[in-house]
């Protein structure tokens, strides 16, 4: 039996964390398994990295960074195996390049190509817990690169793909995957199990507990994933596959404040204007997540949009240079928004989900300005004053916490 364990950097955060993981990976080592173990950074070891670049090249080269930023997780790769071998235990650390993670040329946001395994075999052989680098590959260049902030829960599911591994277990300073924030939400509680997609949904909903791509991955290779605690032993919550799962009408709720809306207003009303808007907009690199067009009036309409928060100064410029080809008339935005979700595999199959949310919104007398909806999803976009309102009205409002 073997075991992908991936430990974030509150996890591994000081010596006496180090030694709680340590100890527990140990535990099952002895129990006969063979185990892997994926480290990220120690305690806030990114943040500072990247603020030392800052401060010494503002504009430092993305491939220095990576240079720079992959020796977070070889530090705390060493430490765990040091560890380990204090209590007596053989343990080996590698990182991206001894095992050969192929990733693609972009440094700062790679992604992985293919993993070799044998290394890796050959030191489980002879009976050592291997620990690996998180957030890391190598690529064509024989340079460094990594993943993208929270890339390490990648390096976990790649590893359990490419080993077969029977379990991929993320190991973190919460319990699971929550109904909503517990920070925001009082009677939020914690999920025995969530599909991919819902997982997926909330992932891109701002509920910061798994990196996407790593979801992604554990649904296109079938890996289990199990997010859990490194503090205690609770049992966590499993993300999978959903078809024997008994299929919440909703899972959670979860909210992003990183939003900002932006109205075209006075476009002419004929084909190929939203076209060129967004083609435009696209071209710039800049994502659109909720559009809403108004019904025309005097060969007119309006076309409002939500972009990231930080893309919004950007988007505006654009729109502004292109204002003429563009038809627009005037360009507004509104940087206090923010979205609200509720995500469910079950809402395939069952009608007046959006009613019901868009009820517990008017009882508490919270404004929706924009709607979209996937499947498994539907978003509401508010005002930001009401966001830790809403998010509460909605959660109890489908008793998400009973
Ligand atoms: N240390 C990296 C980060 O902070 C990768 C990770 O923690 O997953 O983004
Ligand atoms: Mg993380």
């Amino acid at each position: 039996m073997l075991i992908v364990k991936k430990f974030g950097g509150s996890s591994v955060a000081n010596k006496e964390r180090i030694f709680n993981v340590a100890r527990r990976c140990i535990e099952e080592y002895r129990s006969g398994k063979d185990v892997v173990v994926v480290l990220s950074a120690m305690g806030d070891t990114t943040d500072e990295l990247i603020a030392m670049a800052e401060d010494i090249n503002p504009r430092a080269k993305k491939r220095e960074m990576d240079m720079l930023l992959t020796t977070g997780e070889q530090v705390s790769a060493a430490l765990m195996a040091m560890a380990m071998q204090a209590l007596d235990v053989p343990a080996v650390s590698l990182n991206a390049f001894q095992v050969m993670m192929h990733s693609t040329s972009r440094y700062g946001n790679a992604r992985f190509k293919r993993v070799e395994t044998e290394r890796i075999l050959h030191e489980l052989d002879s009976r050592k817990i291997v620990i690996v680098t998180g957030f890391q590959g190598v690529n064509k260049y024989d340079d460094v690169t990594t993943l993208g902030r929270g890339g390490s829960d990648t390096t976990a599911v790649a590893l359990a793909a490419a080993l077969h591994a029977d379990r991929c277990e993320i190991y973190t300073d919460v319990d699971g995957v929550f109904t909503a924030d517990p920070r925001v939400v009082k009677n939020a509680r914690k999920l025995d199990e969530v599909t991919y997609d819902e997982m997926l949904e909330l992932a891109s909903l701002g509920a910061k507990v798994l990196h996407n791509r790593s979801v992604e991955m554990a649904k296109k290779y079938n890996v289990e994933l199990v997010v859990r605690s490194s503090l205690n032993y609770s049992e966590g919550t499993v993300v999978r596959e959903g078809a024997d799962m008994e299929k919440l009408l909703v899972t959670g709720v979860a909210a992003d404040k990183n939003t900002a809306r932006i109205s075209a207003i006075g476009v002419l009303d004929k084909p190929g204007i939203a076209f060129n808007i967004f083609d435009t907009l696209a071209k710039n690199n800049i994502n659109v997540d909720i559009i809403l067009q108004s019904v025309g009036r005097e060969g007119t309409k309006d076309i409002s949009f939500t972009v990231a928060g930080d893309d919004m100064e950007h988007a505006i410029e654009i729109l502004e240079k292109n204002k003429k080809r563009l038809t627009i008339k005037e360009v507004s935005c509104n940087p206090n928004v923010a979205k609200l979700s509720v995500v469910g595999a079950g809402m395939m199959s069952n009608p007046g989900v959006a009613a019901k949310m868009f009820e517990a919104l008017y009882n508490s007398r919270v404004n929706i300005n924009m709607i979209s909806t996937s499947e498994i999803r539907i978003t509401v976009l508010v005002d930001e004053k009401d966001i830790d309102k809403a998010m509460n009205a909605v959660h109890d409002g489908f008793a998400m916490g009973e």
